[in-house]
């Protein structure tokens, strides 16, 4: 666990009900990863959620992502899954700085 803590610690300080796009799809990742997130993350993403179009975009394409992923590669699906993770950061990194 104590590998988390840094990620832990710099949200619950700097973690409001209104997360930027940045926050959100960060927690995205990150649940897909730990399969949990804590009780203000969770609740800090759904509300994010529920009016960003562009964060619910990017959970349905993550989610296709790695649908299609697992179906095609199982042999190198980690290293795959790493690889897209780091590419739609960097989509998301790009999208976000033209706004
Ligand atoms: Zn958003």
């Amino acid at each position: 666990m104590s590998g988390d803590d840094k990620h832990t610690h710099y949200f619950a300080s700097t973690i409001g009900w209104n997360l930027c796009c940045k926050q959100a799809t960060y927690l995205l990742l990150k649940k897909e990863e730990v399969k949990e997130l804590s009780f203000k993350e969770e609740w800090a993403l759904k509300f994010h959620l529920s009016f960003c179009k562009f964060c619910k975009l990017f959970r349905k394409q993550s989610a296709i992502l790695n649908q299609m992923i697992g179906k095609t590669v199982l042999t190198s699906k980690a290293q795959l899954l790493q690889r897209d993770k780091d590419k739609l950061k960097l989509l998301i990194n790009s999208n976000l700085n033209g706004n």
